[in-house]
Protein backbone atom coordinates (compact mmCIF):
# COMPACT_ATOMS: atom_id res chain seq x y z
CA UNK A 1 0.00 0.00 0.00
CA UNK A 2 1.41 3.44 -0.29
CA UNK A 3 1.54 5.91 2.46
CA UNK A 4 -1.28 7.86 2.14
CA UNK A 5 -3.72 5.34 1.13
CA UNK A 6 -2.12 3.47 5.06
CA UNK A 7 -3.06 6.93 6.44
CA UNK A 8 -6.77 7.53 4.73
CA UNK A 9 -7.30 3.75 5.72
CA UNK A 10 -6.31 4.13 9.29
CA UNK A 11 -8.06 6.99 9.73
CA UNK A 12 -11.00 5.59 8.39
CA UNK A 13 -10.76 2.24 10.60
CA UNK A 14 -7.95 2.43 13.48
CA UNK A 15 -9.26 3.79 17.10
CA UNK A 16 -5.68 4.53 18.58
CA UNK A 17 -4.83 4.27 22.32
CA UNK A 18 -4.24 7.39 24.31
CA UNK A 19 -5.81 9.41 21.43
CA UNK A 20 -8.07 12.25 21.06
CA UNK A 21 -9.32 10.66 17.41
CA UNK A 22 -10.70 14.42 16.39
CA UNK A 23 -7.70 16.22 16.63
CA UNK A 24 -5.86 12.95 15.46
CA UNK A 25 -8.08 12.69 12.11
CA UNK A 26 -8.26 16.23 11.61
CA UNK A 27 -4.63 17.41 12.33
CA UNK A 28 -1.83 13.92 12.54
CA UNK A 29 0.29 13.34 9.77
CA UNK A 30 1.36 9.98 11.57
CA UNK A 31 4.67 8.08 11.52
CA UNK A 32 4.15 5.14 9.14
CA UNK A 33 6.61 2.63 10.39
CA UNK A 34 8.04 0.51 8.11
CA UNK A 35 10.73 -1.01 9.85
CA UNK A 36 12.60 -0.79 12.83
CA UNK A 37 16.48 -2.01 13.60
CA UNK A 38 18.58 -0.98 16.84
CA UNK A 39 17.39 2.52 18.12
CA UNK A 40 15.61 3.92 14.56
CA UNK A 41 12.50 3.34 13.66
CA UNK A 42 12.33 3.80 9.53
CA UNK A 43 8.68 5.41 7.94
CA UNK A 44 7.54 3.93 4.59
CA UNK A 45 8.68 7.69 3.06
CA UNK A 46 12.50 6.19 4.36
CA UNK A 47 12.72 9.10 6.92
CA UNK A 48 14.44 7.75 10.21
CA UNK A 49 13.28 8.51 13.68
CA UNK A 50 15.42 7.80 16.81
CA UNK A 51 13.25 6.11 19.33
CA UNK A 52 13.39 7.79 21.77
CA UNK A 53 10.95 6.21 24.17
CA UNK A 54 11.91 2.75 23.37
CA UNK A 55 8.51 2.48 21.57
CA UNK A 56 6.58 2.96 24.62
CA UNK A 57 9.23 1.50 26.98
CA UNK A 58 9.17 -1.90 25.53
CA UNK A 59 12.52 -2.11 23.45
CA UNK A 60 14.84 -2.17 26.08
CA UNK A 61 17.28 -4.61 23.55
CA UNK A 62 16.28 -1.75 20.54
CA UNK A 63 14.41 -3.38 17.52
CA UNK A 64 15.18 -6.50 15.61
CA UNK A 65 18.07 -7.86 18.20
CA UNK A 66 19.35 -10.95 15.76
CA UNK A 67 19.65 -13.31 18.87
CA UNK A 68 15.98 -12.53 19.76
CA UNK A 69 14.95 -12.80 16.23
CA UNK A 70 16.89 -16.23 16.18
CA UNK A 71 15.24 -17.57 19.20
CA UNK A 72 11.86 -16.94 17.89
CA UNK A 73 12.13 -18.59 14.52
CA UNK A 74 13.69 -21.63 16.26
CA UNK A 75 10.74 -21.71 19.14
CA UNK A 76 7.92 -21.31 16.82
CA UNK A 77 9.78 -23.98 14.71
CA UNK A 78 9.24 -26.39 17.20
CA UNK A 79 6.49 -25.10 19.75
CA UNK A 80 4.73 -22.39 18.78
CA UNK A 81 1.85 -21.77 21.45
CA UNK A 82 0.38 -24.21 24.20
CA UNK A 83 -1.14 -23.62 26.94
CA UNK A 84 -0.05 -23.86 30.32
CA UNK A 85 -3.28 -25.27 32.29
CA UNK A 86 -2.08 -28.31 34.38
CA UNK A 87 0.87 -28.96 31.57
CA UNK A 88 4.37 -27.48 31.21
CA UNK A 89 7.67 -26.67 28.54
CA UNK A 90 10.72 -26.41 28.60
CA UNK A 91 10.90 -22.51 28.00
CA UNK A 92 8.66 -21.50 30.67
CA UNK A 93 9.92 -23.78 33.74
CA UNK A 94 13.83 -22.86 32.29
CA UNK A 95 12.37 -19.21 32.53
CA UNK A 96 10.57 -19.14 36.28
CA UNK A 97 13.72 -20.96 37.52
CA UNK A 98 16.37 -17.89 35.95
CA UNK A 99 14.17 -15.16 36.98
CA UNK A 100 14.07 -16.43 40.22
CA UNK A 101 17.85 -16.66 40.57
CA UNK A 102 18.23 -12.82 39.73
CA UNK A 103 14.89 -11.71 41.59
CA UNK A 104 15.23 -9.83 44.59
CA UNK A 105 15.98 -12.79 47.41
CA UNK A 106 12.94 -14.09 48.91
CA UNK A 107 10.92 -13.76 45.38
CA UNK A 108 10.36 -17.90 44.88
CA UNK A 109 7.80 -18.37 42.49
CA UNK A 110 6.59 -16.97 39.02
CA UNK A 111 2.93 -16.95 37.83
CA UNK A 112 2.94 -15.70 34.19
CA UNK A 113 0.72 -13.39 32.37
CA UNK A 114 0.12 -11.49 29.28
CA UNK A 115 1.10 -7.53 29.84
CA UNK A 116 1.48 -5.38 32.53
CA UNK A 117 -1.72 -4.84 33.73
CA UNK A 118 -2.60 -8.47 33.83
CA UNK A 119 0.39 -8.67 35.92
CA UNK A 120 -1.08 -6.01 38.45
CA UNK A 121 -4.68 -7.75 38.14
CA UNK A 122 -3.61 -11.07 39.51
CA UNK A 123 -1.55 -9.23 41.98
CA UNK A 124 -4.40 -7.58 43.55
CA UNK A 125 -6.30 -11.17 43.08
CA UNK A 126 -3.84 -12.50 44.67
CA UNK A 127 -3.70 -10.20 47.97
CA UNK A 128 -7.36 -10.33 48.47
CA UNK A 129 -7.85 -14.28 48.46
CA UNK A 130 -5.08 -14.28 50.53
CA UNK A 131 -6.19 -12.42 53.78
CA UNK A 132 -9.97 -14.36 52.94
CA UNK A 133 -8.32 -17.32 53.72
CA UNK A 134 -6.02 -16.24 56.32
CA UNK A 135 -8.62 -15.16 58.36
CA UNK A 136 -8.68 -11.57 58.04
CA UNK A 137 -11.32 -11.10 55.16
CA UNK A 138 -11.67 -7.67 56.46
CA UNK A 139 -8.27 -6.50 54.77
CA UNK A 140 -9.48 -5.97 51.40
CA UNK A 141 -8.68 -2.07 50.78
CA UNK A 142 -5.64 -0.95 48.43
CA UNK A 143 -3.49 2.17 49.09
CA UNK A 144 -1.75 3.44 45.91
CA UNK A 145 0.25 6.87 45.29
CA UNK A 146 -1.72 9.98 43.92
CA UNK A 147 -0.06 10.12 39.92
CA UNK A 148 0.08 5.76 40.21
CA UNK A 149 -0.06 3.71 36.62
CA UNK A 150 -0.42 0.64 36.85
CA UNK A 151 -2.33 -0.33 33.91
CA UNK A 152 -5.45 0.12 32.24
CA UNK A 153 -7.75 -2.99 33.07
CA UNK A 154 -10.20 -2.31 35.65
CA UNK A 155 -8.56 -3.25 38.88
CA UNK A 156 -4.96 -1.04 37.55
CA UNK A 157 -7.09 1.52 36.69
CA UNK A 158 -8.84 1.27 40.56
CA UNK A 159 -5.20 1.60 41.88
CA UNK A 160 -3.95 4.64 39.39
CA UNK A 161 -3.94 8.13 40.41
CA UNK A 162 -3.76 10.50 37.51
CA UNK A 163 -7.20 12.04 37.44
CA UNK A 164 -7.30 12.46 33.16
CA UNK A 165 -7.09 8.99 33.02
CA UNK A 166 -9.47 7.94 36.07
CA UNK A 167 -11.93 10.17 35.68
CA UNK A 168 -15.08 8.41 33.57
CA UNK A 169 -14.27 5.29 35.50
CA UNK A 170 -14.98 6.89 38.61
CA UNK A 171 -17.93 5.14 39.99
CA UNK A 172 -17.23 2.02 38.64
CA UNK A 173 -13.36 1.17 39.98
CA UNK A 174 -12.95 -0.15 43.57
CA UNK A 175 -12.06 0.92 46.91
CA UNK A 176 -8.52 2.72 46.78
CA UNK A 177 -7.00 4.96 48.93
CA UNK A 178 -4.69 7.33 47.50
CA UNK A 179 -1.97 9.14 49.68
CA UNK A 180 0.78 12.02 48.92
CA UNK A 181 3.13 10.84 46.45
CA UNK A 182 6.61 10.93 47.75
CA UNK A 183 8.17 12.78 44.31
CA UNK A 184 6.15 15.96 45.73
CA UNK A 185 6.93 17.99 48.40
CA UNK A 186 9.56 15.18 50.55
CA UNK A 187 9.15 11.99 50.97
CA UNK A 188 9.00 12.23 54.72
CA UNK A 189 5.92 13.70 54.51
CA UNK A 190 4.70 11.46 52.19
CA UNK A 191 5.84 8.68 54.61
CA UNK A 192 4.18 10.43 57.79
CA UNK A 193 0.73 10.11 56.05
CA UNK A 194 0.85 6.84 54.19
CA UNK A 195 1.95 5.74 58.05
CA UNK A 196 -1.28 7.23 59.58
CA UNK A 197 -3.30 5.34 57.53
CA UNK A 198 -1.56 2.09 57.78
CA UNK A 199 -1.32 2.23 61.39
CA UNK A 200 -4.94 3.25 61.88
CA UNK A 201 -6.71 1.24 59.35
CA UNK A 202 -4.70 -1.37 58.44
CA UNK A 203 -7.04 -4.51 59.86
CA UNK A 204 -9.02 -3.40 56.26
CA UNK A 205 -5.77 -2.68 54.53
CA UNK A 206 -5.07 -6.13 51.56
CA UNK A 207 -2.03 -4.24 49.90
CA UNK A 208 -0.01 -1.09 49.04
CA UNK A 209 0.74 -1.31 45.58
CA UNK A 210 3.73 1.10 44.30
CA UNK A 211 6.01 2.07 41.60
CA UNK A 212 9.40 2.33 42.90
CA UNK A 213 11.75 5.35 42.58
CA UNK A 214 10.19 6.09 39.50
CA UNK A 215 6.33 7.07 38.64
CA UNK A 216 6.99 6.53 35.10
CA UNK A 217 3.47 7.74 34.04
CA UNK A 218 3.11 10.69 36.36
CA UNK A 219 5.47 12.48 34.19
CA UNK A 220 8.93 10.50 35.46
CA UNK A 221 8.72 11.31 39.18
CA UNK A 222 11.86 10.21 41.18
CA UNK A 223 11.68 9.76 44.66
CA UNK A 224 13.97 8.93 47.24
CA UNK A 225 14.57 5.03 48.03
CA UNK A 226 14.53 5.68 51.46
CA UNK A 227 10.93 5.89 51.21
CA UNK A 228 10.54 2.89 49.63
CA UNK A 229 13.05 1.23 52.63
CA UNK A 230 10.43 2.76 55.19
CA UNK A 231 7.36 1.41 53.21
CA UNK A 232 8.59 -2.00 53.13
CA UNK A 233 9.30 -1.64 57.09
CA UNK A 234 5.96 -0.28 57.77
CA UNK A 235 3.48 -2.66 55.45
CA UNK A 236 5.66 -5.38 57.95
CA UNK A 237 4.58 -3.59 60.77
CA UNK A 238 1.52 -2.82 60.10
CA UNK A 239 0.96 -6.86 58.28
CA UNK A 240 -0.34 -5.35 55.25
CA UNK A 241 1.04 -6.56 51.40
CA UNK A 242 3.57 -4.68 49.67
CA UNK A 243 3.10 -4.91 46.05
CA UNK A 244 5.90 -2.96 43.80
CA UNK A 245 5.18 -2.63 39.88
CA UNK A 246 8.05 -3.00 38.11
CA UNK A 247 6.85 -3.12 35.03
CA UNK A 248 8.59 -0.09 33.73
CA UNK A 249 11.27 0.04 36.07
CA UNK A 250 12.34 -3.16 35.87
CA UNK A 251 15.08 -4.64 33.42
CA UNK A 252 18.24 -1.74 34.25
CA UNK A 253 15.76 1.06 33.27
CA UNK A 254 16.82 3.02 36.41
CA UNK A 255 20.13 1.43 36.68
CA UNK A 256 19.93 -1.85 38.90
CA UNK A 257 18.44 -4.71 37.17
CA UNK A 258 15.19 -3.69 39.69
CA UNK A 259 14.07 -0.51 41.38
CA UNK A 260 13.44 -2.17 44.76
CA UNK A 261 17.19 -2.66 44.67
CA UNK A 262 17.94 1.36 44.86
CA UNK A 263 16.70 0.52 48.46
CA UNK A 264 17.51 -3.13 48.74
CA UNK A 265 13.95 -4.36 49.53
CA UNK A 266 11.82 -7.07 48.57
CA UNK A 267 8.13 -6.87 48.41
CA UNK A 268 5.77 -9.97 48.88
CA UNK A 269 4.85 -9.63 45.01
CA UNK A 270 6.48 -8.01 42.00
CA UNK A 271 4.45 -7.78 38.75
CA UNK A 272 6.93 -7.57 35.33
CA UNK A 273 6.11 -6.73 31.56
CA UNK A 274 7.29 -4.58 28.95
CA UNK A 275 11.00 -5.02 28.33
CA UNK A 276 10.39 -8.59 29.76
CA UNK A 277 10.06 -10.28 26.59
CA UNK A 278 11.28 -7.97 24.30
CA UNK A 279 8.83 -7.91 21.41
CA UNK A 280 5.85 -10.08 22.51
CA UNK A 281 3.27 -9.05 25.42
CA UNK A 282 3.97 -10.94 28.03
CA UNK A 283 4.60 -10.47 31.73
CA UNK A 284 5.11 -12.54 35.04
CA UNK A 285 4.08 -11.93 38.89
CA UNK A 286 6.17 -12.58 41.25
CA UNK A 287 5.40 -13.61 44.92
CA UNK A 288 7.61 -15.02 47.62
CA UNK A 289 6.59 -18.44 49.54
CA UNK A 290 4.31 -16.88 52.29
CA UNK A 291 2.22 -15.85 49.29
CA UNK A 292 2.21 -18.81 47.97
CA UNK A 293 1.86 -20.81 50.87
CA UNK A 294 -1.65 -18.77 50.92
CA UNK A 295 -3.11 -20.48 48.28
CA UNK A 296 -2.14 -24.30 49.01
CA UNK A 297 -4.64 -27.31 50.79
CA UNK A 298 -8.12 -27.70 50.15
CA UNK A 299 -8.88 -27.23 46.53
CA UNK A 300 -11.27 -24.06 47.21
CA UNK A 301 -7.53 -22.09 48.16
CA UNK A 302 -6.30 -22.63 44.62
CA UNK A 303 -5.98 -19.25 42.42
CA UNK A 304 -8.55 -19.68 40.04
CA UNK A 305 -7.41 -17.55 37.22
CA UNK A 306 -5.20 -17.26 34.01
CA UNK A 307 -5.01 -15.49 31.21
CA UNK A 308 -5.20 -17.55 28.16
CA UNK A 309 -1.96 -16.50 26.67
CA UNK A 310 -0.13 -17.00 30.00
CA UNK A 311 3.07 -18.61 29.85
CA UNK A 312 3.33 -18.63 26.27
CA UNK A 313 6.61 -20.42 25.03
CA UNK A 314 7.11 -18.07 22.35
CA UNK A 315 7.11 -15.54 25.08
CA UNK A 316 8.98 -17.66 27.63
CA UNK A 317 11.88 -18.32 25.14
CA UNK A 318 12.39 -14.66 24.35
CA UNK A 319 12.50 -13.78 28.09
CA UNK A 320 15.35 -15.79 28.37
CA UNK A 321 16.92 -14.92 25.62
CA UNK A 322 16.18 -11.27 26.99
CA UNK A 323 18.57 -12.53 30.29
CA UNK A 324 21.44 -14.11 28.54
CA UNK A 325 21.33 -10.72 26.33
CA UNK A 326 21.73 -8.78 29.47
CA UNK A 327 24.05 -11.00 31.02
CA UNK A 328 26.37 -11.33 27.42
CA UNK A 329 26.10 -7.35 26.59
CA UNK A 330 26.77 -6.17 30.12
CA UNK A 331 23.65 -4.21 29.75
CA UNK A 332 23.96 -2.59 33.30
CA UNK A 333 27.09 -1.37 33.03
CA UNK A 334 26.17 0.34 29.52
CA UNK A 335 23.38 1.92 31.87
CA UNK A 336 25.74 3.37 34.32
CA UNK A 337 27.70 4.65 31.78
CA UNK A 338 25.16 6.22 29.43
CA UNK A 339 23.26 7.38 32.37
CA UNK A 340 25.38 9.89 33.62
CA UNK A 341 25.62 11.05 29.97
CA UNK A 342 21.93 11.23 30.01
CA UNK A 343 21.90 13.33 33.31
CA UNK A 344 24.66 15.53 32.66
CA UNK A 345 22.29 16.70 29.55
CA UNK A 346 19.55 17.20 31.46
CA UNK A 347 21.13 19.46 33.66
CA UNK A 348 22.25 21.59 31.08
CA UNK A 349 18.48 21.55 29.46
CA UNK A 350 17.61 23.07 33.35
CA UNK A 351 18.77 26.27 31.98
CA UNK A 352 16.57 26.72 28.80
CA UNK A 353 13.44 29.52 28.89
CA UNK A 354 10.72 27.52 29.49
CA UNK A 355 11.87 24.76 31.40
CA UNK A 356 10.66 24.35 34.87
CA UNK A 357 12.18 21.36 36.54
CA UNK A 358 14.52 19.07 35.31
CA UNK A 359 15.28 15.30 36.94
CA UNK A 360 17.09 11.86 35.73
CA UNK A 361 17.64 8.27 36.54
CA UNK A 362 19.32 5.38 34.84
CA UNK A 363 18.30 5.74 31.46
CA UNK A 364 15.58 7.87 31.63
CA UNK A 365 15.63 11.81 31.56
CA UNK A 366 12.41 14.32 31.91
CA UNK A 367 11.95 18.06 31.88
CA UNK A 368 8.78 19.93 32.78
CA UNK A 369 7.97 23.02 30.17
CA UNK A 370 5.82 25.57 31.31
CA UNK A 371 2.75 25.00 30.37
CA UNK A 372 0.59 28.06 32.55
CA UNK A 373 -1.50 25.31 34.26
CA UNK A 374 -2.45 23.51 31.10
CA UNK A 375 -1.45 20.17 32.36
CA UNK A 376 -1.71 16.51 30.71
CA UNK A 377 -3.94 17.95 27.93
CA UNK A 378 -1.98 21.03 27.16
CA UNK A 379 -0.31 21.59 24.07
CA UNK A 380 3.21 22.47 24.74
CA UNK A 381 4.88 18.54 24.92
CA UNK A 382 3.53 18.33 21.65
CA UNK A 383 5.29 21.25 20.15
CA UNK A 384 8.19 19.53 20.98
CA UNK A 385 7.06 16.54 19.53
CA UNK A 386 6.43 18.21 16.02
CA UNK A 387 10.20 19.61 16.70
CA UNK A 388 11.91 16.57 17.47
CA UNK A 389 9.77 15.20 14.51
CA UNK A 390 11.59 17.20 11.92
CA UNK A 391 14.83 16.80 13.25
CA UNK A 392 14.59 12.67 13.55
CA UNK A 393 13.23 11.64 16.79
CA UNK A 394 9.98 10.17 17.72
CA UNK A 395 9.72 11.93 21.43
CA UNK A 396 6.04 11.21 22.59
CA UNK A 397 5.22 13.94 25.56
CA UNK A 398 3.86 12.96 28.78
CA UNK A 399 1.33 16.09 28.82
CA UNK A 400 3.68 19.03 29.98
CA UNK A 401 6.79 16.45 30.80
CA UNK A 402 9.30 16.20 27.57
CA UNK A 403 11.60 12.77 28.28
CA UNK A 404 13.54 10.25 27.19
CA UNK A 405 13.61 6.34 27.47
CA UNK A 406 15.99 5.11 25.03
CA UNK A 407 16.76 1.59 24.19
CA UNK A 408 19.52 1.18 27.13
CA UNK A 409 21.99 -0.37 24.26
CA UNK A 410 21.33 2.90 22.00
CA UNK A 411 24.92 4.06 21.14
CA UNK A 412 26.91 6.93 21.98
CA UNK A 413 26.45 8.45 19.15
CA UNK A 414 22.90 7.96 18.46
CA UNK A 415 22.57 8.96 22.21
CA UNK A 416 24.31 11.95 21.72
CA UNK A 417 21.78 13.14 18.59
CA UNK A 418 18.85 12.41 20.81
CA UNK A 419 19.83 14.33 23.31
CA UNK A 420 21.05 17.30 21.21
CA UNK A 421 17.32 17.02 19.05
CA UNK A 422 15.23 17.23 22.58
CA UNK A 423 17.95 20.27 22.99
CA UNK A 424 16.96 21.61 19.99
CA UNK A 425 13.13 21.21 19.99
CA UNK A 426 12.88 22.64 23.42
CA UNK A 427 14.73 25.64 22.33
CA UNK A 428 12.35 25.91 18.99
CA UNK A 429 9.31 26.34 20.85
CA UNK A 430 10.14 29.43 22.69
C1 LIG B 1 2.89 0.28 31.13
C2 LIG B 1 2.71 0.04 32.58
C3 LIG B 1 1.75 -0.88 33.04
C4 LIG B 1 0.78 -1.58 32.12
O1 LIG B 1 1.38 -2.43 31.21
P1 LIG B 1 0.55 -2.92 29.90
O2 LIG B 1 1.45 -3.90 29.24
O3 LIG B 1 0.31 -1.68 29.10
O4 LIG B 1 -0.71 -3.50 30.36
C5 LIG B 1 1.69 -1.12 34.40
N1 LIG B 1 2.51 -0.48 35.25
C6 LIG B 1 3.43 0.41 34.85
C7 LIG B 1 4.33 1.05 35.84
C8 LIG B 1 3.56 0.71 33.49
O5 LIG B 1 4.45 1.62 33.09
Amino acid sequence: MKRDEIVRRDKQFLWHPYTPMDAYIAEVDPIVVASAAGSWLTDLDGTRYLDGNSSWWVASLGHGHPRLLRVLAEQSATLAHCSLAGITHEPGVRLAEELCAIAPPGLSRVFYTDNGSTSIEVAVKMAAQLWRQSGAPRKSRFVALEGAFHGDTLGATSLGGIEVFRRPFANIVFDCVHVPSPAEGGHERAFEAIARILRAEGDSIAAVVIEPVVQGAAGMQIYDPAYLRALRELTRETDVLLIVDEVFTGYGRTGPMWACEHAGITPDLLCLGKAFASLLPMGATLATERVFDAFRGPKENALYYGHTFCGHPLGAALAREVLAIYRDEAVLAQVARKGRRIAQAFDALAALPGVERVRSIGMIGAADLADGAAGYLGPVGWRVYEEARKRGAYLRPLGSTVYVCPPLTISDEDLDRLLEILDESIRAVR
